[in-house]
């Protein structure tokens, strides 16, 4: 195993979690702000949805993005 050597290249910003506007919410089929990543797979959400499922899916997801704020914002 070699160490790491140090990179200079730029923060390269990959979206991976970015979602779509064609992306829709699993549940009701409104446009999906909030994505969640499961070991068996993955599941998006509106804002409303994911909020309800947070309590409980957030302790087992590997990752959650939230691009609720998005919404906020306009
Ligand atoms: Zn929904």
């Amino acid at each position: 195993m070699q160490p790491l050597e140090e990179t200079t290249t730029e923060n390269e910003i990959t979206e991976v979690g970015a979602l779509k506007a064609t992306d829709r919410c699993d549940v009701c089929g409104a446009q999906a702000y909030i994505r969640v990543e499961l070991a068996t797979g993955e599941l998006i959400f509106c804002s409303h949805h994911g909020n309800e499922k947070r309590a409980k899916l957030e302790p087992i997801a590997i990752s959650w993005h939230d691009e609720s704020d998005k919404l906020l914002a306009r």
